[in-house]
Parts: C-alpha cells; structure tokens; sequence
C-alpha cells in the first residue's frame, strides 16, 4: 500500500482524506492517507519521519506551506512563483515540491465558463491562496489579472515578483467603482467571518462569476453580495478548488488524473 499523509495545525477538519480514497477507489490503486498535526517547529521532524518510513508525499496546508516552500530540494516553476508548497513528493532520496492550488482553482472555474481565454479576472487579496493561482490562471490565457488588495503594498511586491507579465496590474479599492471585469475571485479570508473584503457593488455589474476560495454549505457573504450587486452573476465557492488541487496531487503522485465532479457532488451535499 502507497501511504500519503496531509499536514497542517488544525487539521482535524481536513477532507483530504477522504477525497484522495475516493479518488484512489475510482483509480483502482490502494493508498493509505491520513492527517498529521504538527506543532510548531515540528514540521520538518515530521517529514524526514514520513521518509524514513517510505512514505511516497504529503499535503501540506496552513501554516507549513512556506516550510514545506524551503524543505523542498526540487520545486516546480508554479511552486517557485508561489512561495508556497502544499503537495511534497519523496523520490529517490529527494524532497520534490509542487504547488497544486492555483491548478485547482483554474479546473474549477472551467467547470462554469467554457473558457478563461481573454477573460478579465479581478483578484482580492495577496495572500498565500493569490500567490498560487495567479501563474495557472496567466496559463490558461486570461488576457488581465487584477489585483485589489486591503495592504496595497502586499500586492505590489506580488505582482512585482512577475516581471514578464504586462497583463498583471495592482488596482485600488476606488477603481472598482471603474473598472470592468468578467470574474471576481475572492482569495481573501473574509467570509471565513462573515465579512467583506470591500463594499463595492458597481465592480459586479458587468461580471460573469463571482468566486470565493472559502467553502461554506451555504452561500458566503462574499457570494451573497455579488449576487445583490448583480442578480444575473453566476456564484461559485472553493469545494472545487479544494478537490481540483488534490486531483493535480493525486496526478503528480499516481500518474493518473481522477475525475472530480462526483467527488465535489459528495461534498456539497454535506454527505461527510
Ligand atoms: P493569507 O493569510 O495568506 O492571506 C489572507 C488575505 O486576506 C490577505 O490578502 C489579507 O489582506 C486578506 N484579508 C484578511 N482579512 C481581511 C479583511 N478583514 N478585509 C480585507 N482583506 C482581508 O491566507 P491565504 O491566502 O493562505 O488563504 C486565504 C483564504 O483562501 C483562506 O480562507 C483559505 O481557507 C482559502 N483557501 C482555499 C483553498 C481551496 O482549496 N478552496 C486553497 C487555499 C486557500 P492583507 O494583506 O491586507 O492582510
């Protein structure tokens, strides 16, 4: 048996478990993948244990991602543009880090626009979640990418960081009132509390989909404002971007990529 493991503190509430089995049972491969908390200053103990006991990867969610970024001997393009580690994969000695969320986030949104080619993305926030998703999402062709971010200066250093990229730009919050955009992601932690990143309504007008990575069985308070701000946007939150980058993990690892409609279908009906 394959065994994997996910990391984190907290992690007791982590589904990564269950949807690496159930993608594992549709792939017909046996795999063993349980949760791990660390402690702070225990992470790398943890890893170099998981090694020596011959384990194959691991998950890696806040707050390690950055140490997962520094323990890595490999790291993938996306992953050195990131910062941030979440899937580590132990081969032939080596610690091999990728970064699986943005990958994630861009499988989601396909799943509601045909295609992202030549859209105008707002994104909200410069945290760790932006930083993943703004490579894939220049990938996949979307002709801008805006950031609005409450510390201004955060998303000027991100944004810096890409020095090829004329269709990645830094927009203040009064812009909004201006601009016009086809998707709004919302990567920031606010309807974790019932917040807003911000109270503009005109930015939503002319959108396609409003998306927040947070997941709720209910509809965000990010969601419920773009959809008073624009009865007609479509409303997305991040379970898909959840199972979309552990599906990304599970190819990286087993070299198959499972389906994850069935498995976002299980979870959105709170079966677990
Ligand atoms: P970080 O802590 O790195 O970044 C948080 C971001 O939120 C920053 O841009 C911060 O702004 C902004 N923010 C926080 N509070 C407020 C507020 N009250 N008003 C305005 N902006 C605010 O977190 P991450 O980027 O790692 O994660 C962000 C969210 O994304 C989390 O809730 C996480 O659950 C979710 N996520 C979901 C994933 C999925 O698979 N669905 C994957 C990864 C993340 P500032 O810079 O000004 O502090």
């Amino acid at each position: 048996m394959k065994q994997f493991a996910v990391i984190g503190n907290p992690i007791s509430h982590s589904k990564s478990p269950l949807i690496h089995e159930m993608f594992a049972k549709e792939c017909g491969i046996d795999i063993g993948y349980e949760k791990i908390l660390s402690a702070k200053g225990d992470f790398p103990k943890i890893i170099h244990n998981l090694i020596s006991k011959g384990y194959l990867g691991c998950n890696v969610t806040l707050p390690f991602k950055e140490e997962a970024f520094s323990l890595s001997q490999e790291l993938s393009e996306r992953a050195k543009l990131a910062g941030a580690v979440n899937t580590l994969s132990f081969c032939e000695g080596k610690i091999l880090g990728d970064n699986t969320d943005g990958q994630g986030l861009v499988e989601d949104l396909l799943r509601t626009v045909e295609t992202l080619h030549d859209k105008r993305i707002l994104l909200i926030g410069a945290g760790g979640a932006a930083k993943g998703c703004i490579y894939p999402l220049l990938q996949a062709g979307v002709s801008s990418v805006r950031v609005v971010n409450r510390t201004m200066e955060k998303a000027q250093s991100m944004v810096a960081k890409f020095t090829n990229s004329e269709q990645l730009s830094v927009v203040s919050i009064t812009d909004l009132e201006i601009i016009e955009v086809d998707i709004i992601i919302n990567s920031t932690s606010t309807s974790l509390s019932n917040e807003l990143p911000f109270e503009s309504q005109s930015v939503f007008r002319k959108a396609q989909l409003a998306y927040d990575m947070v997941y709720k069985e209910v509809l965000t308070s990010f969601e419920e404002h773009a959809i008073k701000s624009n009865s007609k946007i479509q409303t997305q939150s991040g379970f898909g971007m959840l199972v979309g980058q552990a599906a990304e993990s599970f190819r990286i690892w087993h070299d198959v990529k499972p389906n994850i409609s069935p498995v976002i279908e299980r979870l959105l009906n709170g079966n677990d």
